[in-house]
Protein backbone atom coordinates (compact mmCIF):
# COMPACT_ATOMS: atom_id res chain seq x y z
CA UNK A 1 0.00 0.00 0.00
CA UNK A 2 0.81 3.65 -0.57
CA UNK A 3 -0.13 6.55 1.39
CA UNK A 4 -0.17 9.59 -1.23
CA UNK A 5 -0.51 12.67 0.74
CA UNK A 6 -1.67 16.49 0.15
CA UNK A 7 -0.11 19.14 -1.31
CA UNK A 8 1.57 21.20 0.69
CA UNK A 9 1.86 18.63 3.23
CA UNK A 10 4.48 19.66 6.40
CA UNK A 11 7.38 17.59 7.55
CA UNK A 12 5.36 16.81 10.70
CA UNK A 13 2.09 15.53 9.56
CA UNK A 14 4.43 13.45 7.38
CA UNK A 15 5.99 12.60 10.69
CA UNK A 16 3.18 11.23 12.69
CA UNK A 17 1.87 8.88 9.20
CA UNK A 18 5.45 7.43 9.83
CA UNK A 19 5.00 6.91 13.40
CA UNK A 20 1.54 5.58 13.47
CA UNK A 21 2.08 3.40 10.43
CA UNK A 22 5.61 1.75 12.67
CA UNK A 23 3.35 1.37 15.48
CA UNK A 24 1.32 -1.02 13.84
CA UNK A 25 4.69 -3.26 13.67
CA UNK A 26 5.04 -2.13 10.10
CA UNK A 27 8.43 -0.26 7.54
CA UNK A 28 8.07 2.91 5.47
CA UNK A 29 10.11 4.05 3.05
CA UNK A 30 9.35 7.76 2.00
CA UNK A 31 9.83 9.10 -1.28
CA UNK A 32 9.64 13.41 -1.70
CA UNK A 33 9.20 13.77 -5.04
CA UNK A 34 8.58 16.76 -6.98
CA UNK A 35 4.41 16.05 -7.46
CA UNK A 36 3.81 14.84 -4.25
CA UNK A 37 4.84 12.81 -1.19
CA UNK A 38 4.24 9.11 -0.88
CA UNK A 39 4.78 6.67 1.92
CA UNK A 40 4.97 3.04 1.13
CA UNK A 41 3.82 1.06 3.94
CA UNK A 42 6.41 -2.28 3.89
CA UNK A 43 4.32 -5.53 5.85
CA UNK A 44 0.75 -6.74 6.27
CA UNK A 45 -1.15 -3.73 5.89
CA UNK A 46 -3.86 -5.58 7.57
CA UNK A 47 -2.04 -4.38 10.64
CA UNK A 48 -3.27 -1.13 9.90
CA UNK A 49 -7.22 -2.11 9.92
CA UNK A 50 -7.84 -0.90 12.84
CA UNK A 51 -5.78 2.55 12.30
CA UNK A 52 -7.74 5.00 10.08
CA UNK A 53 -4.87 6.51 8.16
CA UNK A 54 -7.31 8.04 5.64
CA UNK A 55 -8.43 10.90 8.04
CA UNK A 56 -4.65 11.62 9.51
CA UNK A 57 -4.02 15.57 8.21
CA UNK A 58 -2.50 16.07 5.69
CA UNK A 59 -3.34 12.71 4.02
CA UNK A 60 -4.88 12.46 0.64
CA UNK A 61 -5.63 8.72 -0.03
CA UNK A 62 -4.28 5.52 0.44
CA UNK A 63 -3.58 3.18 -2.82
CA UNK A 64 -2.83 -0.86 -2.95
CA UNK A 65 0.30 -1.30 -4.97
CA UNK A 66 -1.37 -4.21 -7.21
CA UNK A 67 2.16 -5.17 -7.97
CA UNK A 68 4.67 -7.76 -5.56
CA UNK A 69 6.91 -5.15 -5.63
CA UNK A 70 6.56 -2.26 -4.23
CA UNK A 71 9.58 -0.13 -3.95
CA UNK A 72 10.29 -1.03 -7.38
CA UNK A 73 7.08 0.10 -8.72
CA UNK A 74 6.44 3.11 -10.34
CA UNK A 75 3.19 3.66 -8.69
CA UNK A 76 5.33 4.54 -5.49
CA UNK A 77 8.31 6.65 -7.27
CA UNK A 78 5.83 8.20 -10.16
CA UNK A 79 9.49 10.40 -11.59
CA UNK A 80 12.19 8.51 -12.92
CA UNK A 81 15.37 7.39 -10.30
CA UNK A 82 18.51 9.28 -11.64
CA UNK A 83 21.86 7.91 -10.13
CA UNK A 84 24.61 10.13 -9.25
CA UNK A 85 28.15 8.06 -9.48
CA UNK A 86 30.72 10.58 -8.57
CA UNK A 87 29.22 13.41 -11.45
CA UNK A 88 28.11 11.01 -14.05
CA UNK A 89 23.88 10.53 -14.23
CA UNK A 90 22.48 7.38 -14.96
CA UNK A 91 18.69 7.71 -15.41
CA UNK A 92 18.50 11.51 -16.48
CA UNK A 93 18.74 13.00 -20.17
CA UNK A 94 22.73 11.79 -20.92
CA UNK A 95 23.06 8.11 -21.84
CA UNK A 96 25.54 6.66 -19.13
CA UNK A 97 27.78 4.82 -21.03
CA UNK A 98 29.97 2.11 -19.78
CA UNK A 99 32.50 -0.28 -21.30
CA UNK A 100 35.69 -2.49 -21.19
CA UNK A 101 37.19 -6.28 -20.99
CA UNK A 102 34.80 -9.05 -19.61
CA UNK A 103 37.69 -9.75 -17.20
CA UNK A 104 41.40 -7.52 -16.05
CA UNK A 105 44.11 -9.52 -17.24
CA UNK A 106 47.05 -7.11 -16.29
CA UNK A 107 47.22 -3.28 -15.07
CA UNK A 108 48.58 -2.46 -19.23
CA UNK A 109 45.83 -4.21 -20.38
CA UNK A 110 43.32 -2.34 -18.38
CA UNK A 111 44.61 0.86 -18.14
CA UNK A 112 45.36 1.08 -22.11
CA UNK A 113 41.43 0.23 -22.58
CA UNK A 114 40.36 2.37 -20.27
CA UNK A 115 42.32 5.15 -22.47
CA UNK A 116 40.92 4.25 -25.06
CA UNK A 117 37.21 4.32 -23.78
CA UNK A 118 37.42 7.48 -22.40
CA UNK A 119 38.36 9.51 -25.47
CA UNK A 120 35.32 7.90 -27.31
CA UNK A 121 33.40 8.93 -24.50
CA UNK A 122 32.42 6.42 -21.79
CA UNK A 123 31.93 7.64 -18.68
CA UNK A 124 32.66 3.83 -16.78
CA UNK A 125 35.01 1.40 -17.53
CA UNK A 126 33.93 -2.39 -17.08
CA UNK A 127 36.29 -5.49 -15.88
CA UNK A 128 35.16 -8.46 -14.22
CA UNK A 129 37.83 -9.56 -11.02
CA UNK A 130 35.80 -12.21 -10.06
CA UNK A 131 34.40 -14.11 -12.95
CA UNK A 132 31.41 -16.17 -12.56
CA UNK A 133 32.77 -18.97 -14.95
CA UNK A 134 30.72 -21.92 -15.87
CA UNK A 135 33.28 -24.21 -15.68
CA UNK A 136 35.55 -24.75 -12.47
CA UNK A 137 38.72 -24.55 -14.53
CA UNK A 138 38.44 -21.94 -16.64
CA UNK A 139 39.88 -18.69 -15.44
CA UNK A 140 38.25 -17.25 -12.30
CA UNK A 141 39.58 -13.26 -12.62
CA UNK A 142 42.68 -11.83 -10.21
CA UNK A 143 40.79 -10.90 -7.07
CA UNK A 144 41.97 -8.19 -5.30
CA UNK A 145 44.72 -7.12 -7.59
CA UNK A 146 42.32 -7.22 -10.79
CA UNK A 147 40.91 -4.37 -8.16
CA UNK A 148 43.65 -2.49 -7.63
CA UNK A 149 44.18 -2.40 -11.22
CA UNK A 150 40.86 -0.94 -11.65
CA UNK A 151 41.56 1.59 -9.25
CA UNK A 152 44.99 2.30 -11.33
CA UNK A 153 43.19 2.94 -14.27
CA UNK A 154 40.37 5.16 -12.50
CA UNK A 155 43.48 7.10 -11.55
CA UNK A 156 44.37 7.25 -14.79
CA UNK A 157 41.60 8.10 -16.94
CA UNK A 158 39.12 9.57 -14.32
CA UNK A 159 36.44 6.52 -15.47
CA UNK A 160 34.29 5.42 -13.05
CA UNK A 161 34.97 1.75 -11.98
CA UNK A 162 32.29 -1.28 -12.42
CA UNK A 163 32.99 -4.91 -11.66
CA UNK A 164 31.25 -7.64 -10.11
CA UNK A 165 31.02 -9.07 -6.79
CA UNK A 166 29.81 -12.62 -6.42
CA UNK A 167 29.07 -13.34 -2.95
CA UNK A 168 28.10 -11.34 -0.11
CA UNK A 169 31.39 -11.89 2.23
CA UNK A 170 33.01 -9.78 -0.72
CA UNK A 171 31.18 -6.96 -0.90
CA UNK A 172 33.44 -5.40 1.50
CA UNK A 173 36.37 -5.84 -0.29
CA UNK A 174 35.11 -5.22 -3.69
CA UNK A 175 33.23 -1.94 -2.52
CA UNK A 176 36.41 -0.58 -1.37
CA UNK A 177 37.45 0.15 -4.95
CA UNK A 178 34.12 -0.33 -7.02
CA UNK A 179 32.24 2.93 -7.93
CA UNK A 180 29.20 0.79 -8.83
CA UNK A 181 28.79 -2.89 -8.26
CA UNK A 182 27.96 -5.61 -10.89
CA UNK A 183 25.69 -8.46 -9.71
CA UNK A 184 25.45 -10.88 -12.82
CA UNK A 185 23.27 -12.84 -14.25
CA UNK A 186 24.03 -16.02 -12.43
CA UNK A 187 23.07 -13.92 -9.67
CA UNK A 188 19.57 -12.56 -9.77
CA UNK A 189 18.61 -14.64 -7.25
CA UNK A 190 21.10 -14.88 -4.92
CA UNK A 191 19.25 -13.58 -2.38
CA UNK A 192 21.71 -12.96 0.57
CA UNK A 193 24.16 -11.08 -1.68
CA UNK A 194 21.42 -9.12 -3.30
CA UNK A 195 20.54 -8.28 0.59
CA UNK A 196 24.18 -7.67 1.34
CA UNK A 197 24.55 -4.92 -1.49
CA UNK A 198 21.37 -3.49 -0.56
CA UNK A 199 22.90 -2.94 2.88
CA UNK A 200 26.25 -1.16 1.78
CA UNK A 201 24.72 1.28 -0.09
CA UNK A 202 26.94 1.78 -3.44
CA UNK A 203 24.50 1.70 -6.70
CA UNK A 204 24.38 -1.49 -8.16
CA UNK A 205 24.00 -3.01 -11.60
CA UNK A 206 21.46 -5.93 -11.12
CA UNK A 207 21.61 -7.98 -14.35
CA UNK A 208 18.89 -9.53 -15.40
CA UNK A 209 18.84 -13.62 -14.56
CA UNK A 210 19.42 -16.31 -17.83
CA UNK A 211 15.42 -17.43 -17.77
CA UNK A 212 14.27 -14.61 -15.63
CA UNK A 213 10.86 -12.94 -16.35
CA UNK A 214 10.81 -8.83 -15.64
CA UNK A 215 8.63 -9.66 -12.49
CA UNK A 216 11.22 -11.62 -11.09
CA UNK A 217 13.68 -9.23 -11.67
CA UNK A 218 11.73 -6.36 -10.55
CA UNK A 219 11.26 -8.59 -7.43
CA UNK A 220 14.98 -8.89 -7.10
CA UNK A 221 15.99 -5.17 -7.49
CA UNK A 222 13.32 -4.62 -4.52
CA UNK A 223 15.70 -7.10 -2.24
CA UNK A 224 18.47 -4.38 -2.50
CA UNK A 225 15.66 -1.15 -2.15
CA UNK A 226 14.43 -3.17 0.94
CA UNK A 227 17.27 -3.09 2.45
CA UNK A 228 17.30 0.80 1.98
CA UNK A 229 19.62 1.18 -1.14
CA UNK A 230 17.68 3.21 -3.76
CA UNK A 231 20.96 3.05 -6.28
CA UNK A 232 19.45 0.11 -8.35
CA UNK A 233 20.41 0.10 -12.60
CA UNK A 234 18.37 -2.68 -13.92
CA UNK A 235 20.85 -4.17 -16.83
CA UNK A 236 18.99 -6.51 -20.18
CA UNK A 237 21.72 -8.76 -21.13
CA UNK A 238 19.40 -11.36 -22.93
CA UNK A 239 17.78 -14.58 -21.86
CA UNK A 240 17.91 -17.88 -22.95
CA UNK A 241 15.11 -19.13 -25.59
CA UNK A 242 15.01 -21.73 -28.15
CA UNK A 243 17.31 -19.76 -30.26
CA UNK A 244 21.03 -21.30 -30.51
CA UNK A 245 22.44 -18.93 -33.14
CA UNK A 246 23.40 -16.22 -30.58
CA UNK A 247 24.46 -16.45 -27.56
CA UNK A 248 21.58 -15.25 -25.87
CA UNK A 249 18.13 -13.22 -27.08
CA UNK A 250 18.61 -9.66 -26.00
CA UNK A 251 14.90 -8.94 -25.38
CA UNK A 252 14.48 -5.13 -26.17
CA UNK A 253 10.71 -5.62 -25.09
CA UNK A 254 11.88 -5.34 -21.13
CA UNK A 255 13.15 -1.72 -22.05
CA UNK A 256 9.46 0.23 -22.51
CA UNK A 257 8.51 -2.58 -20.04
CA UNK A 258 10.20 -1.44 -17.23
CA UNK A 259 9.78 1.70 -18.25
CA UNK A 260 6.42 1.71 -17.51
CA UNK A 261 6.71 -0.79 -14.54
CA UNK A 262 9.34 0.75 -12.61
CA UNK A 263 11.09 4.10 -12.13
CA UNK A 264 14.52 2.31 -12.26
CA UNK A 265 17.03 3.21 -14.63
CA UNK A 266 17.68 0.20 -17.57
CA UNK A 267 20.49 -0.19 -19.32
CA UNK A 268 21.75 -2.78 -22.12
CA UNK A 269 24.38 -5.11 -22.59
CA UNK A 270 24.37 -6.01 -26.19
CA UNK A 271 27.48 -7.80 -26.01
CA UNK A 272 26.52 -10.79 -23.68
CA UNK A 273 22.88 -10.27 -25.30
CA UNK A 274 24.41 -11.50 -28.66
CA UNK A 275 27.92 -13.00 -28.26
CA UNK A 276 28.88 -11.91 -31.95
CA UNK A 277 31.45 -8.88 -31.92
CA UNK A 278 29.28 -8.11 -35.59
CA UNK A 279 25.68 -7.55 -33.76
CA UNK A 280 26.72 -5.77 -31.13
CA UNK A 281 26.55 -1.93 -32.89
CA UNK A 282 22.76 -2.70 -34.31
CA UNK A 283 21.41 -3.98 -31.30
CA UNK A 284 23.57 -0.97 -29.43
CA UNK A 285 21.98 1.56 -31.64
CA UNK A 286 18.55 -0.54 -31.78
CA UNK A 287 18.65 -0.05 -27.53
CA UNK A 288 19.44 3.62 -27.50
CA UNK A 289 15.91 3.80 -29.77
CA UNK A 290 13.88 1.86 -27.84
CA UNK A 291 14.57 3.61 -24.21
CA UNK A 292 17.63 2.62 -22.74
CA UNK A 293 19.48 5.09 -20.16
CA UNK A 294 22.79 3.40 -21.27
CA UNK A 295 24.72 0.24 -22.29
CA UNK A 296 27.89 -1.81 -21.28
CA UNK A 297 29.92 -3.05 -23.81
CA UNK A 298 32.94 -5.45 -23.84
CA UNK A 299 35.50 -3.65 -25.32
CA UNK A 300 39.16 -5.77 -26.01
CA UNK A 301 42.62 -4.24 -28.08
CA UNK A 302 43.35 -7.95 -28.27
CA UNK A 303 39.98 -9.97 -28.24
CA UNK A 304 41.79 -13.02 -29.50
CA UNK A 305 44.13 -13.16 -26.80
CA UNK A 306 41.13 -12.53 -24.27
CA UNK A 307 41.76 -15.13 -20.80
CA UNK A 308 37.62 -15.48 -21.08
CA UNK A 309 36.22 -16.42 -24.12
CA UNK A 310 34.30 -13.02 -24.30
CA UNK A 311 37.07 -12.08 -26.92
CA UNK A 312 34.55 -12.77 -29.90
CA UNK A 313 31.99 -10.33 -28.42
CA UNK A 314 34.47 -7.85 -27.85
CA UNK A 315 34.44 -4.69 -29.85
CA UNK A 316 38.12 -3.18 -30.57
CA UNK A 317 38.56 0.15 -29.82
CA UNK A 318 38.46 1.51 -33.12
CA UNK A 319 34.63 0.45 -33.37
CA UNK A 320 33.25 1.20 -30.02
CA UNK A 321 34.61 4.59 -31.32
CA UNK A 322 32.72 4.72 -34.79
CA UNK A 323 29.51 2.99 -32.79
CA UNK A 324 29.82 6.32 -29.97
CA UNK A 325 29.62 8.48 -32.80
CA UNK A 326 26.69 6.91 -34.67
CA UNK A 327 25.31 7.06 -31.24
CA UNK A 328 25.17 10.34 -30.79
CA UNK A 329 22.68 10.70 -33.87
CA UNK A 330 19.91 7.93 -32.29
CA UNK A 331 20.46 9.72 -28.85
CA UNK A 332 19.86 12.85 -30.66
CA UNK A 333 16.55 11.29 -32.13
CA UNK A 334 15.08 9.97 -29.13
CA UNK A 335 15.73 13.27 -27.40
CA UNK A 336 19.09 11.87 -25.07
CA UNK A 337 23.06 13.02 -25.57
CA UNK A 338 25.76 11.44 -24.80
C1 LIG B 1 30.06 -10.00 -17.72
O1 LIG B 1 29.56 -8.86 -17.68
O2 LIG B 1 31.21 -10.25 -18.12
C2 LIG B 1 29.19 -11.14 -17.35
C3 LIG B 1 29.69 -12.28 -16.90
O3 LIG B 1 27.89 -10.87 -17.56
P1 LIG B 1 26.56 -11.75 -17.33
O4 LIG B 1 26.43 -11.89 -15.86
O5 LIG B 1 25.50 -10.92 -17.98
O6 LIG B 1 26.78 -13.06 -18.05
MN1 LIG C 1 31.84 -11.13 -20.28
Amino acid sequence: MVIIMQNGVTEEQIEQVVQRTHAAGLKTQTNVGEQCTVIAVIGDKTALSDTPIESMAGVARTMPISAPYKLASRQFHEENTVISVNGAKIGGKQLAMMAGPCAVENTEQIVRIAKHVVKSGAQFIRGGAFKPRTGPYSFQGYGEPALEMLATAREETGLRVVTEVMTPQEVGLVGKYADVFQLGTRNMQNFPLLREVGRHGKPVILKRGLSSTIEEWLLAAEYILSEGNPDVILCERGIRTYETHTRNTLDLNAVPAVKELSHLPIIVDPSHGTGIRSYVPAMAKAAVAAGADGLIIEVHHDPDNSMTGDGVQSLFPDQFNQLMQSLRQIATAVDREI
